[in-house]
C-alpha cells in the first residue's frame, strides 16, 4: 500500500512536487514518520510570484487584521500542543517534555508578535532646517525567504515567521529536510488560521530548494551551520539583498574558584547534555578552575551516570537520540579523535542499545583537554563535553574568548566583580552568570559575535531591524 505523500503549500494551494523526504524516527529506525514532497524549481518560482502580489495587500492591511491572525494561530498552537509535541519528538527524538515546552514557546512567540504589530512605530526627528520636519518610516521589506535547521523544529520556524508577518511581509519557509513533520504542521495551522492565499509558502527540500529561494526573494533569514550560512550570505550580497544568518557555537561555561557546586553541576547538564548537546548554546567548552576540577569531575559525572537515555517519547527519557546516523558518525569521531589528542574520557561515549533501533549516544565528558585541541575548537554539535582547566578568572576568560564563535558564553561564580567583569569582556552575543549557556528568551534579542552570526539580531522587537525597511521623509511646510 502506498503512503500519501504531505504536499507543499504554493501560492495557496496544496500541491505535490518531484520525489519524496522520509522522514525516519531516530529512536525507532524502522518508523517512517511520512513522506513530504520536495517543491519544484518552478513551485518556488510561483510562491514566489503569489507572495509578491499577495504580500502588497498585507502590507498595507490594519494592524488588527495581521494581529488577528497571529494570535490565532498562537491559540492553534496551544490548543494542539500535546499532538504537536508528540510528532516533533518522533521526527527529531527531542524528549517529549522538552518538546512540549518547545511547542509551548512557540505559541508564545506567536502571540508576543500579535502585540508587537501595535508598536511598529515610525520616528520623528528635528531638521538642521527651520520649517522642515523629519519622518523615518518602517515598512515591510516584501518577501522573505526562511531557511531553518532541523533542531528546533517548531521554535525557530515560528521565531522568523511570527515577526515577518507582523511586520507585513510575506513569506516563503523552507524547513530542515530531515524534519519536515512538524514544518508541515505548522504550515497547516496558519493556513487554517486564516492566512490569506499566497502570503505563506511552504517548500520543503533539501539545500537545492534553499538556493532557488535565495535568488526569488528580497531577504533571507537563515539558521543553520557556519559553512552553509556563509553560502547563504554570499549569494544574497550577488542579488543585494540582506540576508540574516544565525550560526554555530562552541561555547564555554567556566566554573570559577568561588562557583557553587550544584549550580555549577545544573549549567553543565543542562547546557551541555539535553537535547543530546544539540543545541547551537550547547556548552561544549568547561572551562574549570584547577582548584574545583576534582570536585566538579566527581560530581558530574555522578550526575550524567544518572540519566536516562531512551526513546525519546517514553515517560523518563532525559536525552533522545541523535538526529541521524551521519550525526552520530559525526560525534563517535570526534570521541574518536578527542582520544588520539590525548584528553582522558571519563565516562560515556559509546553507542547504546534500546529496545527499539535508534542513533542513541552515551553524554561523553572528557577531562585533561587543552584549548588548541580540535575537539575544543570545531563545533560537534553532540553529546560531548571537554573540562579544559585553568588558573584563575583571567585565565578562564582569555580561553572562553580563544575561539572562531561567539554565541553563548557563561560563568558560575559568587564574585559580583568577575560576573560583572565577564558580562562586560566575554566576546559573545549572549553572557549568562550563573546560567546555561542554552535558554534564550523571545523578548529581547539573540545574536552572536564573530562567526556566529551575521546580520540583525533575531526576537523582540530587535526583530524589526531585519524586517523592515526605514525610509525617510521631509516635508516643509512655510
Ligand atoms: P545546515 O546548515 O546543514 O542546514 C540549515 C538549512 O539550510 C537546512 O534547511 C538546509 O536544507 C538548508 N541549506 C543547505 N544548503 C543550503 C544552501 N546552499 N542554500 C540555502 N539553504 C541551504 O544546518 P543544520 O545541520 O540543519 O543545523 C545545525 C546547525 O545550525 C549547527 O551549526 C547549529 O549550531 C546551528 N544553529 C544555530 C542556531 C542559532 O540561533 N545561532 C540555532 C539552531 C541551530
Amino acid at each position: 500500500m502506498s503512503t500519501a505523500i504531505f504536499p507543499n503549500l504554493v501560492a495557496g494551494e496544496w500541491v505535490s512536487g518531484h520525489g519524496a523526504l522520509i522522514n525516519i524516527n531516530p529512536s525507532d529506525t524502522d518508523e517512517v514518520v511520512g513522506e513530504y514532497a520536495c517543491a519544484t524549481s518552478a513551485q518556488v518560482r510561483e510562491a514566489a510570484s503569489a507572495a509578491r502580489s499577495a504580500g502588497a495587500a498585507w502590507a498595507v492591511a490594519a494592524p488588527g487584521v495581521r494581529s488577528d491572525l497571529l494570535r490565532r494561530i498562537a491559540d492553534e498552537i496551544e490548543r494542539r500542543c500535546g499532538e504537536l509535541a508528540l510528532l516533533l519528538s518522533r521526527e527529531e527524538g527531542k524528549a517529549l517534555r522538552d518538546a512540549t515546552a518547545e511547542v509551548t514557546r512557540a505559541a508564545e512567540i506567536f502571540r508576543y508578535y500579535s502585540g508587537e504589530v501595535f508598536r511598529m512605530a515610525g520616528e520623528r526627528s528635528p531638521s538642521l532646517r527651520s520649517g522642515v520636519t523629519i519622518e523615518v518610516l518602517y515598512e515591510p521589506i516584501g518577501v522573505v525567504g526562511l531557511i531553518t535547521p532541523w533542531n528546533f523544529p517548531v521554535v525557530i520556524p515560528a521565531w522568523k515567521i511570527a515577526p515577518a508577518l507582523a511586520y507585513g511581509n510575506a513569506v516563503l519557509f523552507k524547513p530542515s529536510e530531515l524534519v519536515p513533520a512538524s514544518a508541515w504542521a505548522l504550515a497547516d495551522i496558519i493556513d487554517r488560521a486564516g492566512c490569506p492565499k499566497g502570503l505563506f509558502s511552504l517548500l520543503m527540500g533539501d539545500g537545492t530548494v534553499g538556493r532557488e529561494i535565495v535568488d526569488v526573494v528580497d531577504a533571507v533569514s537563515f539558521t543553520g551551520s557556519v559553512a552553509t550560512g556563509t553560502a547563504v550570505a554570499q549569494r544574497a550580497a550577488a542579488r543585494m539583498i540582506p540576508a540574516q544568518c544565525e550560526l554555530g557555537g562552541k561555547n564555554p561555561l567556566v566554573i570559577a574558584a568561588d562557583a557553587d557546586l550544584d549550580v555549577a553541576v545544573d549549567c553543565a547538564i543542562q547546557g551541555s547534555f539535553m537535547q543530546a548537546g544539540q543545541r547551537c548554546t550547547a556548552s561544549s567548552r568547561l572551562i574549570v578552575d584547577v582548584e574545583r576540577v576534582a570536585d566538579f569531575t566527581q560530581a558530574l559525572v555522578a550526575r550524567m551516570e544518572k540519566l536516562v537515555i531512551g526513546a525519546a517519547i517514553s515517560p523518563g527519557t532525559d536525552i533522545g537520540p541523535v538526529i541521524d546516523e551521519r550525526q552520530l558518525a559525526k560525534d563517535l569521531s570526534y570521541i574518536e579523535l578527542a582520544e588520539t589528542e590525548g584528553a582522558r574520557l571519563l565516562t560515556g561515549g559509546g553507542r547504546l542499545n534500546r529496545a527499539t533501533p535508534g542513533h542513541f549516544l552515551s553524554p561523553a565528558l572528557f577531562g585533561d583537554t587543552s584549548n588548541q585541541m580540535r575537539v575544543n575548537r570545531e563545533e560537534i554539535f553532540g553529546p560531548v563535553a571537554c573540562i579544559i582547566p585553568v588558573r584563575g578568572y583571567d585565565e578562564a576568560l582569555a580561553v572562553a574568548n580563544d575561539t572562531d564563535f561567539g554565541l553563548s558564553a557563561s560563568i558560575v561564580t559568587s564574585s559580583l566583580k568577575h560576573a560583572q567583569h565577564f558580562k562586560a569582556n566575554v566576546r559573545s552575543g549572549l553572557a549568562m552568570v550563573n546560567l546555561p549557556t542554552a535558554g534564550v528568551e523571545f523578548h529581547v534579542p539573540l545574536s552572536g559575535l564573530k562567526s556566529s552570526s551575521y546580520g540583525p539580531p533575531e526576537m523582540g522587537h530587535h526583530a524589526m531591524r531585519f524586517y523592515t525597511k526605514a525610509r525617510t521623509a521631509y516635508t516643509f511646510a512655510a
